[in-house]
Parts: C-alpha cells; structure tokens; sequence
C-alpha cells in the first residue's frame, strides 16, 4: 500500500497487472482480467458473449440477487432453476426442464447458464456443462463464493467457458473494500472484456470502439490482494476446511446422541470447498422456519451472530415479480424457510467452534 501511494498510480499499473498474473496462475486459466466488483465481472461476462434482449440464461433461483439482476440490466430474461436440496447448488435436472420449456413455450433465445459455486462449493459443472454445451449454451461460472474451491485438480473459476469471482471482503478472498476479476481461456473475450472494463477503449484509450463500462479494480486493493492470495494460499484455505470438518464433526455428533434436528453441509467426494459459509439446515418438518427463528435469537442472546442466506427465492424477489415462473423450485423454497449460516472464517479456534456447538445443542 505505501508502494502504491509513494508511486502516486493510483489506477491499473504495475499491482493490477501482478495480481492478474497471480490470479491466473493459480486458477490455471490463460486471463483474469480484474475488475471493480464480482457483479460488473458478470455484466463484463455477459456483455463480451453479447447476451441482451430476446436472451434467455438460466439462474439458480437460490443465489446472491447479483446472479440474475445483471441478466435483466443487460435487457435479457433470467430463467430460475431448482437447485440439489443438500448441496444447494444447480440441479441438472431442473435445468434440462427449463432448457425445454424455455424452447418449446417462449420466443425467446437461450443463450447461457450462469452456474453459481454457492457457499464456496462448485456447482455440479461435469454435468451442467455437458448439458448446455449440448444445447448450445454458453456457461458462466459465478465464481463470487467459489475462489478457492476444487473439483479434481481443477480449480474454481476455471469451469465456465468464462468465471467470474468478487473480493469483496466477506468472500472466501477479500480485499479492504470492491474488487472482482473475469477468467477465461478465450483470448477474444478477454480483449473484448479488458476493452469493455475502460469504456469500450480501442487500441488507443481515446478512440472507443464500442459501449463499455468503468469497472477497473483500484490499484490499492491489487496491493492488498497480492499479499491476501498468499495467506489465502498458503494456510487459510486449509484452516477453514478444519474448521468446516469439526463443526461438522460436532454437529453430527449431537444429532446422533442427542436427536437434534439438524443437517450439516454436504461435500461430493472429489470436491473441495473454500466455505464462504458454513450453512446447516433445520430439518424438521413441521415449521422449520419458526424454529430457526428461535435459534437465531437464542444464539444472539449469547452473543453468537448467524445470517439466513438466503430468506426469499430469486422467483420471490419484487423485482423479478411479473416474471413469469418457468420451472417449479421447491428446493430453493424449502432452503430458503431452512437455512443458517454460522459464523465461518479461517481464525476460528477450536474452542469458538465447541462453543457454537453447544448453544445450538442447548438452544434445541
Ligand atoms: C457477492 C456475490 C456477487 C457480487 O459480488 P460483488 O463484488 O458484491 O458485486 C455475485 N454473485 C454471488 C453469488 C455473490 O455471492
């Protein structure tokens, strides 16, 4: 940071350029091409595959509100999908349903998934990919939740035919404020999106050959971010999947021995989250709403925050009200009356985890 100011660059430079090296060095793609925030990373996505009007892309209809809202700001149709009740993330099969329907009951033109790595776990993509790569879809993995994550030796975003991710600082790797970055192996997107972050800039900055944006990451966070990515790397991903696994391992403990209505989050085998949150679900069918509700204030009362990502379905939101609904999602409905995310991060102590624990044992 004293670099950056005593340079008095301020904007792009020698930190950007860095970081993106970095950055795409360790997600194993050929560009990353940084930007002002994970959400502009979508619109640069969906602006350089030239989605708009008459477009439709298929949306879990249980993600962050960015995922869909950067669909209707380009002129195009978010189509919602289910999504796998223990993973939470996409479901194939309700995203074949929609891929149909969306074909024989609608003018419009399906264009591209937008596959979200929800909570730090990457969506299902062997399956997602194959399916839209069949029908001719582009897919986009939002990757805002997901850096850091595996499937195999492959890392997140490196799925999509273009990914996306945000370090906004509550995401696995954040920054002291907005940033974002597209990664992609295409080489023609990638100057379409480095054109459309400046204003659409040609190959001199003041002749603009097309309509673009301002979404250039500040040099300062880059600053930051390089010396982050190496934390991250090398011992914060590590420390959060142990702290995943013993509240997991708590957890199901107290279900066993104590019949606590709760399930803890599922990891697919040959998958690695990087746990942007550590969400259980209440399971237990007569309100599971109501008790969550309880819970949250009883662990508030002892001084433990929780959050609910997410209360309302994309398909609830009033902003997409009027939006006809394509395929049922009572998936994400149920998630969204079941969820609660505890308080997650790499400097959790074993102690803080046991402590958790036991209120949510006690508060049952
Ligand atoms: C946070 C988030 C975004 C948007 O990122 P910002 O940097 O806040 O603009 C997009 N999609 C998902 C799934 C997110 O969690």
């Amino acid at each position: 940071m004293q670099n950056v100011a005593s340079s008095g660059g301020y904007i792009m430079g020698e930190a950007v350029a860095l970081l993106e090296q970095q950055l795409q060095q360790y997600v194993g793609v050929k560009h990353c091409i940084t930007c002002a925030n994970g959400t502009d990373a979508l619109t640069l996505a969906l602006k350089a595959l030239g989605i708009g009007k008459g477009d439709a892309v298929f949306v879990p209809d249980f993600t962050f509100f960015a995922s869909a809202e950067v669909v209707a700001l380009e002129g195009a149709t978010p189509v919602f999908v289910d999504v796998d009740p223990s993973t939470f993330n996409m479901a194939s099969e309700s995203l074949e349903q929609a891929i149909n329907q969306v074909a024989d009951d609608t003018s419009l033109t399906a264009k591209a998934v937008i596959a979200v790595d929800l909570f730090g776990l990457p969506a299902d993509f062997s399956r997602i990919t194959a399916l839209a790569h069949q029908h001719g879809l582009y897919v986009i993995e939002d990757g805002a939740q997901g850096f850091g994550g595996r499937i195999g030796d492959k890392r997140s975003c490196s799925f999509g035919d273009i990914a996306t991710t945000s370090f906004f600082p509550a995401k696995p790797l954040g920054c002291y404020g907005d940033g974002g970055a597209v990664f992609t192996d295409n080489d023609e997107w990638a100057e379409m999106i480095r054109s459309l972050r400046v204003h659409g800039k040609g190959s001199n900055k003041y002749d603009n050959v097309r309509i673009g944006i301002n979404s250039r990451l500040d040099t300062l966070q880059a600053a930051i971010l390089g010396v982050k990515l190496n934390a991250f790397v090398e011992y914060e991903l590590e420390s959060v999947n142990k702290v995943a696994s013993r509240y997991s391992e708590l957890i199901n403990n107290s279900v066993k021995e104590k019949n606590v209505h709760i399930d803890t989050p599922r990891i697919p085998d040959g998958f690695l989250s990087s746990w942007a949150q550590y969400t259980i679900k209440i399971n237990f069918a007569d309100d599971p709403h109501l008790l969550r509700t309880e819970l949250q204030q009883r662990l508030k009362s002892v001084g433990i925050p929780t959050m609910v990502y997410y209360p309302t379905p994309m398909s609830k939101q009033t902003a997409f009200r009027g939006l006809n609904g394509f395929v049922p999602t009572p998936n994400a409905e149920c998630l969204s009356e079941s969820v609660l995310s505890l308080p997650m991060h790499p400097y959790l102590l074993d102690e803080d985890v046991e402590r958790v624990v036991k209120a949510i044992v006690q508060a049952l």
